[in-house]
């Protein structure tokens, strides 16, 4: 069994005025990508893998179109150049890249590997839970299989899964169809975890999709709410052979119990308005840590990190012994690496992208450290302290998911008593670190008020953007043939 592989993972969000480069992405490549748990799937069923590149960015604005096309041509060059021809296509992707002039830069791709490969090779796209699924997409992949976890700690078991589920289509000599539900609900990622509430409900009765006849795999996908595209929005995906009736007929129970809830997806832990957090932090921080997440101007989920916003209410209000990790800012890196540890140094700080973000004018701010990092991928970083603030300024984007990576930056966790994050709901690994979590309802290009945000091309209506009357009958179920090319 011959298998290409090549993958894109990109989260866009098209309220980011910056867009998205080739260069914002790591290109996993050769031994790398072969030792991921999909393709050693494949190769330990005796699969011979031609793999080209898996490439991989944080979340961003929308990819621009040109370094999209020079991305796909090298995504592809395997195929291109292939004379033997493939049994089945592992395809990786996001399922919310939005690239500048198409769109879609999942289905984009998956089209060109069908005009290549032919209608009978089963093509396999393990997707991430905030794909924003597209009818050609479904149309296009045999296999669509989503991740079970908000935040997400099973992206390689569904490589894995996916990858099963291609092994079994090529040794079945079957071509499976995807069938979509639209159920016209968006929301922020941040209203569907997967360990409680509702969102676990939903969660948990994919397997029960999957007990049906001819049903091989199902997934329930919240969307990505920042991207402004026609397909936005959730649906629940099911993929198998022959007849689907009874799956679909399951699905759609699942898109009626998300439709009949949909106002009980609710945040798991607090949220509050900017101010409100920066009192809670001064009541909670003798019995912190404290953990903020500047939610609009979150970083994991494409907004630029540029806000200096939650920093200038801190300063007025006096607040001491918090870190900030951190505030992207490449022109004031470059200022700062033109000093030295130990300096003092006048500087403004944010709002260096955004021009609706806030900047932050430090007079004699103590440049405590900086990091020059010998990777490419990671960005060069220094820490300045200023009325008993520790700001980290990386000078390209980058979350801080963890305490390691505050680490590698020269900082301690444990030094302080507050730490504001530019997340929307936390890492597992910060949760776990915090004693208090809080979510501060920041503006900018993230905002969990979806309702506030100008969106130009989705199709309407929408919940909840137009309210709740939003009849039934507007929810489409598509059903494809098995000859679909
Ligand atoms: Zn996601």
């Amino acid at each position: 069994m011959r298998v290409f592989a090549t993958g894109i993972h990109q989260e866009s969000n098209s309220f980011s005025p910056l867009k998205s480069m080739a260069s914002d992405f790591y290109m996993c490549r050769g031994q790398e990508f072969r030792e991921t748990a999909g393709i050693r799937i494949l190769i330990d069923a005796g699969c011979e893998v031609i793999e080209s590149v898996w490439a991989r960015a944080v979340p961003g604005g929308t990819l621009r179109f040109d370094e999209f096309m020079k991305m796909v041509d090298d995504m592809l060059e395997p195929l291109y150049k292939d004379t033997k021809g493939f049994d089945g296509v592992f395809l990786p992707m996001h399922g919310a890249l939005d690239v500048e002039h198409i769109g879609s830069g999942e289905a984009f791709i998956a089209a060109r590997i069908r005009e290549i490969v032919g209608s009978d090779v089963p093509i396999s796209a393990p997707l991430d839970m905030h794909a924003n699924i597209t009818y050609s997409l479904v149309n296009l992949c045999n296999i669509i299989y989503g991740y079970r976890t908000a935040p997400h700690t099973d992206m390689f078991d569904t490589h894995a899964r996916a990858a099963k589920m291609l092994i079994k289509a090529m040794q079945e000599g079957a071509i499976p169809k995807t069938q979509i539900i639209r159920i016209p609900i968006m929301m922020p990622g941040e209203n569907m975890m997967t360990s409680t509430g509702i969102g676990k409900d939903v969660i948990s009765f994919l397997p029960k999709i999957e007990q049906e006849e001819n049903i091989w795999c199902a997934s329930y996908f919240v969307g990505m709410a920042w991207v402004d595209c026609y397909n936005n929005g959730a649906a629940v995906v099911v993929s198998g052979i022959s007849n689907m009736d009874k799956g679909m007929g399951k699905a759609q129970e699942l898109a009626k119990f998300v439709w009949d809830n949909r106002d009980k997806f609710e945040y798991q832990g607090i949220a509050m308005e900017p101010l409100d957090t920066v009192n809670f932090a001064k009541e909670h921080e003798s019995d912190g840590p404290v953990i903020i997440s500047d939610s609009a101007d979150n970083v994991t989920a494409g907004a630029a990190g540029d806000n200096a916003l939650m920093l200038n209410l801190f300063l007025k209000n006096g607040i001491e012994n918090a870190l900030f990790a951190a505030i992207i800012d490449p022109v004031s890196v470059k200022k700062v690496l033109e000093y030295k540890e130990g300096d003092a140094i006048n500087i403004t700080i944010g709002g260096c992208f955004d021009n609706d973000s806030e900047k932050s004018v430090l007079e004699n701010a103590v440049i405590k450290k900086i990091n020059l990092s010998l990777l490419a991928e990671m960005p060069k970083s220094c820490v300045l302290s200023y009325n008993g603030i520790d700001i980290l300024l990386f000078d390209k984007r980058k979350p801080v998911f963890d305490t390691e990576t505050l680490k590698a930056h020269g900082l301690s966790f444990e030094d302080y008593n507050i730490l504001v994050v530019k997340q929307g709901y936390l890492s597992p690994e910060l949760l776990e670190a915090s004693k208090h979590a809080v979510m501060a309802l920041t503006t900018g290009n993230c905002n969990q008020k979806i309702e506030r945000l100008n969106y130009k091309k989705l199709i309407r209506p929408i919940y909840p953007l137009d309210g709740c009357d939003i009849v039934l009958k507007k929810w489409r179920v598509k059903n494809f043939n098995e000859n679909y090319i």
